[in-house]
């Protein structure tokens, strides 16, 4: 079948066989098909859909178009988790080296941030020296030695991916539940990993604004895993608000290693024993997520956890002594505090807004290409349902240029909603899916 009638079926609503998928996405990985054509089937898959077949095809073409990972050499079980990002979510960052020290091996692979949500690997490279981009057989290499590390998705992994993704990002065809699914999928499944988390945000601050399109998303996701035998379940986890206290990089490590010693915020703490223990019970060492949950308690409080965490800085180059002299994170010269202009209590915080305020102050991208700077973000001093009096602090900016300050102030005030009624007490976590 030609290109062009692969795309008028699409665009006519018809369900598309595997071999022509595959000989229109292989054809686009060999530059047989142009941009321009491949930009018209996504656009025709966004408004007309995928079937689950039609999306595991996808998953599977986009998966066998790179390199798999064998993990069979490295004891244990090896389980990672995927979140589709939000603002202020580090809780990869705390979960990695805590898993694994419940004896789980984490072979996690992740993204930078875009727009107003932050990015694993962003946040771990404001760690002086810390390398995310190991060949597979260092990579390797710091999971035996560790049970964990944290790196950038391979070039040699899912290439049809970030073809398509690219591709995506330009042409407004981004936000479809099949093509996000096929993305995300085809990359974790191509870790060589038994069991996955996906922590599906829901709310202002994520990629599914509403809990109707988050849970498609996570069924998507949850059925497609499990069909190509990886045990997955997922969470659907409220992002109205950012987690915890910091937004921006090497804020968001000072965080990681409060949380990593035992003083994380409650939010980011709930979030992350919860999304742990599920990690615990696909692994098989818990049955129970309350008795998962304890065990996790545990290893923070003895200080396994944290003992990890300076491991794996170690072993991917990074100075593991931040841990104890935080002074070596980069940290921005400039501060200012944003005070409240009204009485009341803070009803809502659109997460989203506070992101674009972090990006405002250098923490985030625009596109692809921009630079950010890892010492700059948001310290949030309250958080919605805190009750504050007129002049009270709502947050400190930190940045290294003086002149967007009063922007991301503007935009950070424009992210409150304060009133008379406390608000309702959100929960954190919404539902599972397995
Ligand atoms: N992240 C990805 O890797 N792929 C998508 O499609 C969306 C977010």
């Amino acid at each position: 079948m030609r290109a062009y009638d692969i795309i008028k079926k699409k665009r006519d609503g018809f369900a598309l066989t595997r071999e022509e998928l595959t000989s229109f996405l292989s054809g686009y990985l060999k530059e047989k098909i142009p941009d321009y054509q491949v930009s018209a089937f996504l656009m025709a898959v966004l408004l007309k859909g995928l079937n689950s077949e039609e999306t595991s095809y996808l998953t599977e073409i986009m998966l066998n178009s790179g390199a798999i990972l064998d993990l069979s050499n490295i004891k244990g079980p090896k389980v990672d988790k995927h979140s589709t990002g939000g603002v202020g979510d580090k809780v990869s960052l705390i979960l990695t080296p805590l898993v694994a020290s419940a004896g789980v091996v984490v072979p996690m692979m992740s993204g930078r941030g875009l727009g107003h949500t932050g990015g694993t690997l962003d946040k771990l490279e404001s760690i002086p020296g810390f390398k995310t981009s190991l060949g597979m057989e260092e990579f390797k290499k710091v999971l035996s030695k560790v049970g964990c590390a944290m790196i950038g998705f391979s070039k040699e992994m899912a290439p049809l991916d970030r073809k398509l993704y690219t591709l995506r990002d330009v042409t407004a065809t981004v936000e479809s539940i099949p093509l996000i699914t096929g993305s995300i999928m085809s990359k974790k499944l191509s870790e060589g990993i038994q069991g996955l988390v996906l922590d599906i945000k829901a709310g202002s601050g994520a990629f599914m604004k509403d809990l109707a399109s988050a849970r498609e998303l996570a069924k998507s996701m949850v059925d497609i895993g499990n069909s190509f035998g990886v045990k997955t379940i997922a969470a659907i986890t409220d992002m109205n608000e950012p987690l915890g206290l910091a937004v921006g990089n090497s804020l968001e490590v000072l965080e990681t290693i409060d949380a990593l010693k035992g003083k994380g915020p409650d939010d980011v703490m709930e979030v992350t024993f919860f999304l742990g223990a599920l990690m615990l019970k696909v692994a098989g060492i818990e049955k129970d997520t309350e008795a998962g949950k304890e065990k996790l308690k545990q290893l923070i409080a003895n200080g396994s956890a944290l003992e990890k965490f300076k491991e794996m800085i170690q072993q991917q180059g990074g100075n593991p002594n931040v841990v104890e002299r935080t002074g070596l994170l980069p940290l921005s010269g400039l501060s200012e505090d944003v005070v409240s202009q009204h009485k009341g209590y803070i009803q809502s915080m659109d997460g989203e807004a506070v992101g674009k305020a972090s990006m405002i102050l250098g923490a985030g991208r625009e596109t692809m290409d921009s630079t950010i700077d890892p010492s700059v973000g948001i310290l949030l001093k309250k958080k919605v349902g805190d009750y504050v009096k007129k002049n009270d602090v709502l947050c400190t900016l930190c940045t290294s240029d003086e002149g967007v300050i009063k922007k991301a102030e503007d935009v950070f005030l424009n992210a409150l909603t304060i009133g008379e009624a406390h608000p309702e007490n959100r929960r954190l976590i919404k539902e599972i899916i397995e």
